[in-house]
């Protein structure tokens, strides 16, 4: 089983929108949001704080990007 398909598109150099998941680990809440990745790779969500007050102990597992 490979997973290791790499995005290698770079079409025009856009940013491209992905979604991500963000599971809260204190309390269990799951967030769905979308962010862009930034050129070191990570994805910014503008995400900030759980309503659990938790700032800093997440999962966070990018998803697929949806069917087009
Ligand atoms: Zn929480």
């Amino acid at each position: 089983m490979t997973e290791a398909q790499e995005p290698k598109h770079e079409e025009g150099g856009r940013v491209r929108r992905e979604k991500v998941r963000i599971q809260c680990n204190r309390c269990g809440e799951v967030y769905i949001l979308r962010g862009r990745r930034n050129k070191s790779g990570e994805i910014e969500t503008g995400f900030v704080q759980c309503i659990c007050g938790n700032t800093d102990d997440f999962t966070i597992t990018p998803l697929e990007p949806a069917v087009r």
